[in-house]
């Protein structure tokens, strides 16, 4: 371990705000630019109570009023809210197996600055180190939040495979250097809250976002909500039965749809080292055996997909994830594990391949921390 201390962050407070308030804010953030006579209704707010609200909002810096537009019954113009999305900014941090995607965003979720850098180390300590950093490199933020694949719980990493963590407390000395109140949560719940604030998802009421890569991750929206467990645990299903003949996953399955689908699993199937691009080089260039191999994950995919529909019965299913060279190669049979597997016609599922971007994931990680800041859970 190295024996840099980074400086402390210089923090942007964030002013206490009652229920009432954090509920506009919120709301202004989700659905945008709004009339006071259409946010009251919208959250039940009596017209006093807003106008405390909103005049608490404004001396914070948070709200501001301008634009007007002619959509009231009466005719009168009204003056609409606004978030000061400028008022604060928030760092959100990915990590993956040996790098960190860092992005600040400010409070409407739009990205100001990113940066990326190699893992010096997965020792806990140095990542919180080298976290903290990054965050010394940015002035005046009021939040951080931190994704990565693994299951969390309140803050503690329980398990991260690919960093080989088991019951890490993230947030505790990640806030102790920084100064910053912090979020940590699983990636892909991250991500999936993100798309359905801002994203592809955003506003619908049922989604199911699977994501492809080093590792499977699955995501739901219901009613509206993102669907967290009894136990705090995320929905998994990755690893559905697709072929008990097929290879193994990582916790020993064989021909579950994650022993197709995860990069390493793919890679293993060939002769010899290769990178993942070049895997996929092969199949695009009609080689049989790397041909065999997207197939059966894209077979798998169609599977993973036509039970997710079959569950939920979505309107709209978001797939995306650094493996998506996966579905562009074997698109075709993708959707004959679909056909082979949903009850329904297919044409009723809506598949929306996001193309894939780290970035993504450091802007959702930031979201997190924008959502556990308005919301008081940080
Ligand atoms: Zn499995």
């Amino acid at each position: 371990m190295s024996t840099r201390t980074p400086a402390r962050v210089t923090a942007t407070s964030w002013p206490v705000l009652t229920g009432a308030a954090r509920d506009v804010l919120m709301e202004l953030l989700v659905h945008g630019p709004m009339s006071r006579s259409e946010i009251a209704p919208r959250l039940r707010l009596s017209r006093p109570t807003l106008s405390r609200v909103t005049k608490t909002l404004v001396t914070a810096g948070l709200v501001g009023e301008g634009g007007t537009e002619l959509r009231s019954p009466t005719g009168r113009p009204s003056e609409l809210l606004h978030v000061r999305g400028e008022s604060h900014h928030f760092l959100g941090v990915k990590l993956t197996a040996d790098r960190l995607y860092a992005a600040v965003t400010d409070l409407a979720a739009g990205v100001v600055a990113s940066v990326e850098a190699p893992l010096r180390s997965t020792a806990p300590a140095d990542v919180v180190e080298q976290v903290a950093e990054v965050a010394a490199g940015f002035e005046g933020l009021t939040g951080l939040g931190v994704t990565l694949g693994g299951v969390v719980r309140e803050g503690v990493v329980t398990d991260a495979e690919f960093l080989g963590w088991v019951d890490v407390p993230l947030a505790p000395p990640l806030t102790a250097v920084t100064g910053l109140p912090v979020a940590v949560d699983n990636d892909v719940q991250a991500l999936t809250a993100a798309e359905h604030w801002f994203g592809a998802g955003a506003g619908v009421d049922s989604m199911v976002v699977i994501t492809v890569g080093a590792g499977v991750g699955t995501g739901l929206v219901v009613d509206g909500r993102l669907v967290r467990g009894a136990h705090g645990l995320p929905p998994r299903f990755a690893h559905v039965l697709v072929d008990p003949s097929g290879p193994a996953c990582g916790y020993g399955h064989r021909g579950c749809a994650s022993s197709f689908l995860m990069t390493e699993a793919i890679l293993r199937q060939f002769d010899g080292p290769l990178t993942y691009g070049e895997a996929v080089e092969r199949a695009r260039s009609g080689e049989r055996r790397a041909r065999e191999v997207f197939e059966a994950a894209g077979y798998a995919l169609g599977v993973l997909i036509g039970h997710a529909a079959n569950f939920l019965d979505p309107h709209k299913v978001l797939l995306t994830g650094d493996g998506l060279p996966l579905y562009e190669v074997a698109r075709e049979v993708v959707y004959e594990g679909i056909e082979d597997t949903y009850e329904d016609d297919p044409a009723l599922i809506d598949l929306d391949v996001q193309p894939f971007d780290f970035g993504e994931w450091a802007r959702s990680a930031a979201a997190l921390a924008i959502r556990k800041t308005i919301t008081g859970a940080v």
